[in-house]
């Protein structure tokens, strides 16, 4: 018996969505770098995109139907390169921003890849493993004729773990007839995934704070941390932030939040949310919420869970001095309008949270080069290009009284445009 599945349902109560957000950046982007319409209209519209039914059988041998999505945003300077995330909240304009995010990260850490994003409308913690195994394979299948190793290369993303990865690697091999471990990146390690893959993410957080606290002369150690969100990127985040001796002082999930202004025992809140499934209830800690958390009166304040959670009204709370992006899109362009005339200093998402698609793109080229790279050559190798990255970003942000965020939009879009109008047109 068939029933209708989870449809696409925003959940976002904030009011600009990440397309629109995406958009308003870009066209910021263009002013400053004084482009015609025709070229922003071709960096504004996605090369391709599909729209694929999932059919689910359930456990109970019920029908279900979900809808997946992926876009390649852009290809000119490499394959399409891109996360894929369960979420309910997932539409065919979330997965287009999340995309068009994707290029310009790629062409700011300058690696060889364009932009892409997947998405399927499901909620994962409401099925069981061999559930989400068989919407990955059947995911994969539908969108089989789009991806491959060197046209579009996934990852894992909210909702999506190097389990779902090995799945889709499975599948697409199978599929060929012969194993292909570059068709994703953020695999398990038993299947040519990368060492450091799984942290590198958090890891380019603490070193972009590490970097704008230097500007501003500044150690990290010592300082105050906020982290909302304590999935993949959030929790590790406050692990490698507390080991550097900063005084991580609040996290959140999607429960509730804690905090201890002496700082949280990372280590031993790990243990707490590994059995207990929540950072709530942690104790030596005081309750509080989410929009509490984002109030705090921290140096740094580390978005790590989801998009638009600072908007024109949680902006004027904020109190942090430096707002590190671990998410994609967490701030919504009025949000940043506010913390700019409040001082905060931003750095944005395609900036901060870029170190998972840097060791993505090393763990492309270990694959393909089938020899494997130890752990400190990618903690380096990550270092080097993130610290980088930041470096030239703050320049031109310094040369031209740009924001940071603006600053790195303008070398992202610039070297997306370079490439594609060096390439040209064809016909
Ligand atoms: N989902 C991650 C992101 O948004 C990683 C993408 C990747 O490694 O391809 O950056």
């Amino acid at each position: 018996m068939a029933s209708l599945g989870c449809v696409t349902t925003p959940s976002e109560p904030h009011t600009q969505s990440p397309l629109a957000t995406a958009q308003a950046q870009l066209a910021a982007a263009v002013r400053h770098l004084g482009y015609d319409d025709g070229l922003h209209a071709n960096l504004a519209t996605p090369r391709r995109e599909v729209h694929v039914s999932v059919p689910l059988r359930m456990d109970s041998g019920e029908i279900r139907l979900f809808h997946g999505f992926r876009v390649q945003h852009n290809v000119s300077r490499g394959p399409g390169k891109g996360g894929l995330r369960y979420h309910p909240s997932v539409d065919i304009d979330e997965v287009r921003a999340l995309a068009m995010w994707m290029t310009w990260k790629c062409a700011v850490v300058d690696l060889p890849f364009g932009g892409a994003k997947g998405g399927v409308a499901i909620d994962p913690r409401e099925h069981s493993a061999s559930e989400l195994e068989r919407v990955t394979r059947r995911y994969t299948s539908e969108i089989m004729p789009m991806i491959g190793p060197d046209t579009d290369i996934m990852a894992p993303d909210m909702g999506t773990d190097e389990q779902t990865m090995a799945w889709v690697m499975d599948t697409y091999s199978v599929n060929q007839g012969h194993t292909i471990p570059a068709i994703v990146t953020g695999k398990p390690i038993a299947v040519g995934g990368s060492l450091g893959r799984s942290t590198a993410t958090s890891a380019g957080v603490v070193h972009v704070t590490e970097s704008a606290l230097r500007t501003a002369g500044e150690p990290l150690d010592g300082r105050t941390i906020a982290v909302q969100g304590f999935g993949k990127v959030g929790s590790h985040a406050a692990q490698i932030f507390a080991r550097a001796g900063a005084r991580v002082v609040a996290v959140s999930d999607v429960d509730g939040a804690v905090r201890a202004d002496d700082g949280l025992d990372v280590g031993r809140l790990t243990e707490h949310v590994a059995a207990t499934g929540t950072v709530v209830g942690f104790d030596n800690a005081d309750a509080l919420t989410n929009d509490e958390l984002l109030a705090l009166d921290v140096d740094v304040l580390v978005p790590a869970a989801t998009q638009g959670v600072i908007d024109e009204v949680t902006a004027h709370d904020v109190r942090a001095r430096f707002v590190v992006e671990g998410a994609n899109g967490p701030t919504t362009t009025e949000g940043d309008e506010v913390l700019a005339k409040n001082g905060v200093t931003v750095v944005p998402d395609v900036l901060a949270n870029a170190g998972g698609v840097v060791v993505s793109y090393f763990e492309w080229v270990q694959a393909n080069q089938t020899y494997w790279w130890t752990e400190r050559e990618i903690a380096e190798r990550l270092e080097h290009r993130m610290v980088a990255a930041y470096s030239a970003v703050a320049d031109l942000a310094r040369r031209e009284g740009l924001s940071l965020r603006d600053a790195a939009l303008a070398i992202g879009v610039k070297r997306v445009a370079e490439a594609h109008k060096t390439r040209g047109l064809y016909p």
